[in-house]
């Protein structure tokens, strides 16, 4: 869909407007990576090269997501005189990190009117996410995603080795100097319903050296197509299916081909991707095996919470189905007619009960393609 949207005759969506001030937004405009860059690899790497973007996907969810984020985020500030949005800059990424709680003995070292209301245990290196409801299961059960401890975990990285960046409005905090880092949290926000679920783990300067080592070999790349893709496209992907770099990292070949056949080139790449799909299947069945089993066990299970999993049921109740008969009555009684529509499964049987031929025509569109596997 295109940033601009014209609403039924009640002239121009407020839409509109949201589009304009999130493209005037530094981070949109930006070619230096920022923490929040570092989702994809090609993606990031496009970014570093300033490629032009050439897609312009529908941002109104993201744009949601931002505007409840930076609500919170103030509200945090003025109520509990948490840092928030606080510059930081080091040799491989700049960007602003969502919160820093200072601890008792860091914020002891600020100016009075600046320390917090009440100091952290340790000090705890922040990042708000909003997440819609059809991925909040996915968050409670398995949490932040690889490229999310990235991100925050570069934040964190610049914090504990250089500190806060040493611009107007926060120099008193960068005279802090590098930071003794204690925890990491990921406060997670559910867009539609406003639940919140915390998730905290310990800093640990192995991974954000990794997560450094992520961006170097990005910086490294001369060509941004020759980094590989941390994701498998659009369609499968929904990363892919809204990134402003889609239609370049992935050109396609034809309408209604699949974008990914551009990835196989000659035999060697289809003897691989068999090989990956029979694994595939394998894998399916296994799992499928697996749940089958367990699904039988816990037929007669009550509802609760067995560990690290709820259990709850759903349905059980008497099935209900159209009364036509009923409906015709009704018909009558009320004077309207009862709709007359050829029915085409007794016209088949009748025709091949009379031994005559059931006439076809073709539709103009194709069935779909059904692979077929077998050991060569
Ligand atoms: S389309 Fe997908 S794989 Fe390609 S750069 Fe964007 S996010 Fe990465």
């Amino acid at each position: 869909m295109s940033a601009a949207t014209i609403t039924d005759g009640a002239g121009p969506s407020i839409w509109d407007a949201a589009h304009e001030v999130d493209a005037r937004r530094p981070r949109s405009r930006q070619t230096q990576l920022g923490a929040s860059d570092t989702v994809c690899g090609r993606r990031a790497a496009y970014l570093l090269h300033g490629v032009p973007p050439t897609d312009h996907p529908d941002k109104r969810a993201a744009i949601l997501g931002t505007l409840i984020h930076n609500g919170l985020l103030e509200s945090a500030r003025t109520e509990y005189g948490w840092l928030v949005e606080r510059s930081v800059r080091d040799d491989l990424i700049r960007g602003h990190v969502d919160v820093v709680q200072l601890d008792a003995a860091t914020a002891a070292r600020l100016p009075a009117r600046h320390r917090p209301t009440v100091p952290a245990d340790v000090l705890t290196v922040e990042d708000v996410k909003t997440k819609s409801t059809h991925l909040w299961n996915h968050v409670l059960r398995y949490g932040a995603t690889a490229a999310e401890l990235r991100q925050v975990h570069l934040y964190a990285a610049v914090l504990h080795e250089v500190g806060f960046q040493d611009i107007p409005g926060q120099r008193y905090l960068a005279r802090l100097g590098p930071l003794d880092i204690g925890r990491i949290r990921f406060r997670f926000i559910n867009r539609d319903s406003g639940a919140e679920h915390i998730q905290e783990i310990e800093f640990d300067p192995q991974r954000a050296a990794e997560a450094q080592w992520w961006v170097e070999r990005v910086r490294e790349i001369r060509d941004p197509e020759d980094m590989p893709r941390d994701f498998n496209g659009p369609g499968l992907d929904i990363i892919c299916d809204y990134c402003p770099f889609r239609s370049r990292c992935w050109p396609g070949t034809a309408p209604g081909i699949p974008e990914q056949t551009a990835l196989i080139r000659n035999d060697a790449d289809r003897e691989q991707a068999l090989i990956e799909y029979v694994k595939g299947h394998e894998l399916a069945s296994q799992g499928d095996r697996i749940k089958k089993f367990a699904r039988k066990k816990l037929d007669q299970a009550p509802p609760g919470i067995y560990g690290p999993n709820k259990l709850s049921w759903r349905g059980g109740n008497d099935e209900e189905k159209d009364d036509v008969e009923a409906m015709v009555d009704l018909h009558e009684i009320a004077g309207i007619p009862v709709p007359m529509r050829p029915d085409v499964d007794r016209m088949v049987k009748n025709l091949k009960a009379a031994g005559l031929p059931v006439p076809r025509r073709k539709t103009g569109k194709k069935t779909p393609a059904v692979i077929n596997i077998a050991p060569a």
